[in-house]
């Protein structure tokens, strides 16, 4: 499968060892590829370098086939960005924004689409940057992200601040964009928002890319956790023999916190077998799903 964006040893430190550290990344095109961890990871450096923001202080990138920094105006022309700290120009109302953005990309069809994105997000384009809320100024960059039909969008940390519902939104957007083959490179330091939408993902932690894999192969590999309750204390004989189980926590109060890696199937058919009252299933952790990144087989690149 063609990539959208490649690098190799790509790196920019502000210190030794901060920033992002040889990252190998790899975003096959027409997909979402979601670019995990947590604050402070180097998502923004690197999503930095790969907007010609920064220049690398070593490596390579190619973004659609083209060098970040040396085919800077280029690639402008065909990728969408949105910044996690983009400010929106103050004086200027959604509107003009659109207008000038159209202009100087010479695409005046982008007029169109970024009032219906805006429709669709309940963006007002009528007021100016300095009136919006934080949560409609990240609309009014997405929407100017967008409106160009640009082959790869870059958004960093785009629901910031946004409520659920909008966020979901959002995500269907970012998932028709990828069907209809372009690609969206999406940073978060959210497992849980970007597995609803993303194909890929690729996780940077303490400025190292630790591992970049499909969706499905994740699930194979990130370890969730179920509560369920049970009308009785249970005890860890209860579950012997059932596969997947990683770990189990069991109170008193007949409550059992069950870590389980791969299928749910052979977990919840045995508690149902015992009886289970309610189960629960906890969002998975970043953090948790890391260590099962580093602990599982071919891990840590
Ligand atoms: P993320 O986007 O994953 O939250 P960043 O790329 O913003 O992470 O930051 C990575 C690391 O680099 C952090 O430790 C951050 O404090 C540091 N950093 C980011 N920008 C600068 C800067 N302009 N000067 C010095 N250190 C920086």
């Amino acid at each position: 499968m063609a990539s959208a964006i490649t690098s190799a040893d790509l790196t920019y430190e502000y210190a030794p060892g901060v920033g992002a550290v040889g990252l190998d990344l790899e975003v096959p095109e027409g997909q979402v590829y979601g670019f995990l961890g947590p604050n402070g990871a180097g998502k923004s450096t690197a999503i930095r370098m790969l907007t010609s923001l920064i220049r690398a202080q070593r490596g390579s990138a190619s973004v659609l086939g083209l060098d970040p920094w040396h085919d800077a105006s280029e690639l402008h022309s065909r990728i969408g960005v949105l910044l996690s700290d983009q400010p929106a120009p103050r004086q200027h109302t959604g509107q003009s924004l659109l207008a000038l953005l159209s202009r100087l990309r010479d695409r005046p069809d982008s007029i169109d689409r970024g009032t219906a994105l805006a429709e669709r997000l309940s963006l007002d384009l009528s007021k100016k940057g300095h009136e919006l809320s934080l949560g409609n100024r990240q609309k009014l960059g997405l929407v100017t992200a967008l409106a160009h039909e640009p082959d790869l969008v870059i958004l960093d940390e785009p629901t910031n601040g946004l409520d659920p519902l909008l966020q979901r939104e959002i995500g269907s957007l970012l998932r028709e964009i990828a069907d209809g083959g372009r690609t969206v490179l999406l940073s978060s330091h959210s497992l849980p928002d970007v597995e609803a939408i993303a194909d890929h993902v690729g996780f940077i932690r303490d400025a190292i890319l630790v591992e970049q894999l499909p969706l499905a192969a994740l699930a194979d590999r990130a370890v969730r956790r179920l509560i369920v309750r049970f009308d009785r204390t249970m005890s860890a004989a209860d579950f012997d023999g059932v596969p997947n189980i990683e770990k189990l926590l069991i109170a008193a109060d007949g409550e059992v916190s069950i870590e389980y890696r791969g299928a749910v199937a052979p977990v919840l058919s045995r508690a149902g077998e015992l009886n289970a009252q309610t189960i629960e299933a906890h969002p998975v952790e970043l953090e948790e799903t890391f260590l099962a990144l580093y602990r599982g087989e071919g891990a840590g690149q």
